[in-house]
């Protein structure tokens, strides 16, 4: 009798359970909107987790592990201390010290006068910008081509304004040797006019690229401009890490070529710039009649960013424009520490039998793996790309973190870059030798 009790009550609580995870599903379908489909994996939601849960040595997500410049983080004190306002709402499109900051100190790079209050909007980030960017320029039915590989939020984005994205590679030339730097990495001119249409709205662009480290040329910066003007099209240009250059290689804006100040969109990032990610202040400049548009998704989303944040980084363009081309400037002297972590971290993965593509800037460095024999037949992972599962093994055996570099590219190319993986050098030295360690340990067989 107790038996046939006990059945019976755990029957109810089985039935119940499945009727409320088959509501669940019903509830799900019914209520989420159709954009969500497709866009809901995240490289960074997941292996930033799987660093964290592993405890892992982590070169993957990319964030300085060291403290911003002592003068920024005053900034940032002085604005949070700095009485009532500083902690209110200021301006929806950007705090005006801020955005006459970034006025004054961008005119004189792009050789055109810059309108603090018409050609700039303050984002939460680059990533709001580019957000920004995508849902007021681009229509249902546009076509957006984007050079792979991409910061991998460029192809949600475009697809959730309603776009559809279009790829165009980035290859590596091998003239009778091996790929050594990421200049080696080269953008076709006829297969990128090949991808224009009549539908055609934008061409994406980052430079310095993540994960790469290419830095375009100012050639093929004026490519790309002559198709744009050509075609009548837009260029988002990234360019969160223009101070992020190496071996003389030289940023260029491509709103600074003729003709293309009107239908470029520059986006940047205090995160990169002054090595304070967490801040989340980003920029679109543009001209006025591109920039009202993006004013009209930010005024109805996120209104604007922490203001004390923006004043801070006020002070910090007010600095560099009076230091700007000085050794104290920190955009002097970011890329000038980076320069030597890039090199320790390119010597330790040659020293293991890697090949790294040398980055002509940014803060990222892909590497080879093809070489590394390792046994991936985790029954969990067989169904994802082969460096998604090399990545997950090293986290979970070795504990070193990276990231899969097949995430920046589209499916149609992805199979083709999954034997690459990208490691993140803007970490204390001893961040890079424990890493190390981690490697040559490996190395050795131990
Ligand atoms: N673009 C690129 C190329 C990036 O690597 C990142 C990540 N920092 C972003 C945009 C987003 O920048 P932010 O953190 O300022 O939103
Ligand atoms: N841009 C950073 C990178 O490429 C991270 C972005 C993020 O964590 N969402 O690593």
């Amino acid at each position: 009798m107790g038996i046939i009790s006990n059945l019976a009550a755990g029957l109810t609580v089985i039935r119940r359970s499945c009727t409320r995870s088959h509501r669940q599903i019903i509830m799900s379908r019914r209520f989420h909107a159709r954009r969500t489909d497709g866009v809901d994996k995240n490289v960074w939601v997941e292996f930033t987790q799987l660093a964290a849960d592993y405890k892992a040595v982590n070169l993957g997500q990319g964030f300085p592990d060291f403290s911003p410049p002592p003068f920024i983080q005053e900034a940032f004190c002085k604005a949070v201390g700095g009485g009532p306002p500083m902690h209110q709402y200021t301006r929806a499109f950007g705090h005006p010290p801020l955005v006459k900051s970034l006025a004054k100190f961008f005119s004189r790079i792009v050789g055109h006068e810059i309108d603090p209050f018409e050609d700039i909007l303050v984002t939460v980030g680059a990533y709001q910008a580019l957000f920004c960017a995508f849902q007021a320029l681009v229509d249902e039915g546009d076509e957006v081509i984007i050079v792979e590989p991409f910061f991998d939020c460029y192809q949600p984005m475009v697809v959730m304004a309603g776009g559809k994205a279009v790829y165009v590679p980035l290859r590596p030339k091998v003239e009778g040797g091996a790929v050594l730097s990421s200049g080696d990495w080269v953008l076709s001119a006829e297969e990128l006019a090949s991808k224009i249409t009549p539908h055609t709205k934008a061409i994406v662009i980052n430079t310095p690229n993540n994960p790469l480290g290419k830095v375009y040329k100012t050639e093929e910066l004026q490519m790309i401009a002559d198709l744009c003007i050509k075609h009548d099209l837009l260029c988002i240009s990234d360019e969160v890490y223009e101070w992020l250059t190496y071996d003389g290689a030289k940023h260029v804006k491509i709103a600074s070529l003729p003709g293309m100040w009107e239908r470029t969109i520059t986006v940047g990032s205090a995160g990169k710039t002054f090595s304070a990610t967490g801040w989340k202040v980003g920029w679109a400049i543009s001209s006025g009649h591109i920039i009202k548009h993006m004013k009209t998704i930010h005024q109805n989303t996120v209104y604007h960013s922490a203001t004390a944040a923006q004043e801070a980084v006020a002070h910090g363009f007010e600095r560099e424009y009076q230091l700007f081309g000085t050794p104290e400037s920190y955009f002097q002297q970011l890329p000038a520490m980076l320069h030597h972590k890039r090199k320790k971290l390119a010597s330790c993965l040659e020293s293991v039998g890697l090949q790294p593509i040398m980055p002509e800037g940014g803060y990222f460095m892909i590497a080879d793996i093809s070489s590394l024999k390792v046994d991936l037949n985790d029954q969990s992972t067989k169904d994802e790309s082969y460096d998604f599962r090399f990545v997950k093994w090293l986290i979970k055996e070795k504990g070193l973190a990276t990231i899969p570099v097949s995430a920046f590219y589209s499916p149609e190319h992805s199979k083709e870059f999954d034997k690459y993986i990208r490691f993140c050098f803007v970490k204390e030295d001893s961040t890079l030798e424990a890493a190390e360690n981690i490697l040559r340990k490996w190395s050795q067989g131990q």
